[in-house]
């Protein structure tokens, strides 16, 4: 047994390394063990996000979204580009170079905090002692005080279409393909599928994108995801709903997927496909039977909402708990965990996370659905505005997409937002803050936006709850 760390945190991603940044801060002698390796055996720090998901895939989205300027939307500018090339080489060398520097940062964050870094694949044992087993297979032991389990998810898998890493991959596959394909499938018309399946349709294939269920996005607000399937038809993307694949077999030229649909059995043939249904929490050989540590229904590590375990001690963040599998939900639960442990009474408010598609344009929302607050019987006043009557947009030539703000009928008090079109992230980020500080819609149409921004939409959504928008017709004029 060696090295009693304060806190010893199980995963570099973007929950365990913020986790271990706070606890450093805090003056916690703290650790952080990664299983993954890259040259030298230097742990390979940042998780998915930084080395398979949020980063790479942005980096291909911006440069894929480039392309697809450079090759149609620019002339709609009186610009005249010639003969346009993709060098796919070139592409995923800057998406790498990206990844490295950020991985790279990370560790110098990490170092200049004071942060102790071990390589090796961890499971958490009883009494918070914690095995490390080497890339050699050495096995060394360490304690703390407090254990933080923040291993992550990998890709989920289906059996009728196990990947092989050539024809049929998975996420990680799809952000280093060698060439366009011709043909691509998707497997899960999901944030992954759509956020991939845009890079290669950007980039010149044909993508058909399968998805099981009947309805697009329907986590996200209907009246939003109804308008986000019409612009990604509109854009090419062929989105087959009510599509459940039940098989795929590779030959030398492709691989041919069945699937059924509306009661009939159909068979496509794709040069590749990639299935994106979903990730599954990172959960064997994490901890021992005797570690204490349960997992709930649905395969997470059970946690209360502070992400303590019902081991003492140990909590658990990020991708392997309840919740959103996002970046940022895993790293404030990494902040709240490591300020709990200092004794504060931090907390997180899981009603107030913002998701994200970064398809062109974006789709983001943030707090409750329209069809969330119908079902809880809230009493609502919803605004909507579209970006085509905003002069930023249509100087832009980026006039797809509205805005919604919904508020509580009584008090007025902003309960959710919800946009696709230009800039929506950013934009939703706007209401985060909005929702954070209670305000009102009244307190949105009293604030000053500057012209002529994207943001306008916001402004003119909050008056639109109230039939006040100059920039349209309001149904209700007040
Ligand atoms: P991870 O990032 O998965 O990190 C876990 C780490 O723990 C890994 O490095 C793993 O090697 C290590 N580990 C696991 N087990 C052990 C062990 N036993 N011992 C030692 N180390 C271990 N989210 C967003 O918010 N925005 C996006 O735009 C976005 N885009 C995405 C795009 C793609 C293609 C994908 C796949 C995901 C995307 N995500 C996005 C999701 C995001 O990447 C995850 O929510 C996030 O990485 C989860 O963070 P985490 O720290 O919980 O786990
Ligand atoms: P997400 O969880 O957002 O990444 O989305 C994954 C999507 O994959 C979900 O919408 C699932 O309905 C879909 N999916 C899962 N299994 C299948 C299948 N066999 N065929 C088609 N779609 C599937």
């Amino acid at each position: 047994m060696s090295n009693p760390f304060d806190v010893i945190i199980i995963g570099s991603g973007p929950a365990g390394y913020v986790c271990a940044i706070r606890c450093a801060q805090l003056g916690l002698s703290t650790a952080v063990i990664e299983q993954s390796s890259g040259v030298n055996n230097q742990p390979l720090l940042g998780g998915t996000c930084l080395n398979v998901g949020c980063i790479p895939s942005k980096a291909l989205l911006d440069s894929s979204q480039r392309y697809a300027d450079a090759t149609g939307h620019l002339s709609e500018h009186g610009i005249g580009v010639g003969e346009v090339t993709l060098d796919i080489a070139g592409m995923m060398a800057r998406k790498e170079k990206i990844v490295s520097q950020l991985t790279g940062g990370v560790s110098g964050l990490l170092k200049h905090n004071g942060v102790t870094v071990i390589t090796g694949a961890a499971m958490l044992m009883s009494g918070r002692e914690v095995a490390v087993t080497s890339g050699e297979g050495e096995v060394a032991h360490y304690t703390a005080d407090h254990v933080v389990l923040a291993a992550g998810s990998e890709p989920a898998a289906i059996p009728p279409a196990p990947i092989d890493g050539e024809r049929v991959v998975d996420s990680t596959g799809a952000l280093c393909f060698d060439a366009v394909p011709e043909r691509l499938g998707v497997i899960g018309a999901g944030v992954i599928g759509l956020e991939l399946g845009s890079v290669w349709a950007r980039l010149g294939a044909e993508v058909v994108m399968l998805e099981a269920m009947d309805q697009f996005l329907p986590n996200m607000d209907e009246q939003i995801a109804a308008e986000s399937a019409k612009i990604f038809a509109k854009q090419g993307l062929d989105i087959r709903l009510g599509a459940r694949v039940t098989g795929a077999e590779v030959d030398a030229d492709g691989v041919s997927v069945s699937y059924t649909h509306q009661d009939s059995s159909v068979t496509e043939r794709f040069d590749r496909l990639i299935v994106a249904v979903g990730r599954t929490p990172r959960t064997e050989g994490l901890f021992s039977a005797d570690s204490g540590v349960t997992v709930d229904e649905r395969g997470f590590v059970f946690v209360n909402d502070y992400c303590a375990t019902e081991a003492p001690g140990v909590y658990a963040i990020g991708d392997i708990v309840r919740g959103p599998m996002l970046a940022h939900k895993g790293s404030e639960e990494g902040v709240m965990v490591a300020e709990r442990i200092h004794g504060k009474a931090a907390q997180l408010n899981y009603e107030v996370i913002p998701s994200i598609i970064y398809t062109h344009p974006e789709v983001a929302g943030v707090g409750k659905t329209e069809q969330e607050l119908k079902s809880e019987g809230v009493e609502y006043k919803a605004g909507t505005f579209p970006f085509a009557a905003i002069g930023r947009a249509q100087a832009s030539g980026e006039t797809d997409g509205l805005v919604k703000i919904l508020s509580d009928a009584e008090s007025d008090q902003i309960l959710g937002a919800h946009v696709v079109g230009p800039s929506a992230a950013d934009l939703v980020q706007q209401i985060v803050i909005a929702i954070e500080m209670a305000a009102s819609t009244e307190d949105l149409q009293l604030m000053v936006f500057g012209h002529p921004t994207m943001s306008e939409a916001v402004h003119e959504a909050a008056l639109a709850v109230d039939g006040r928008a100059i920039h349209m017709v309001n149904r209700a004029k007040r």
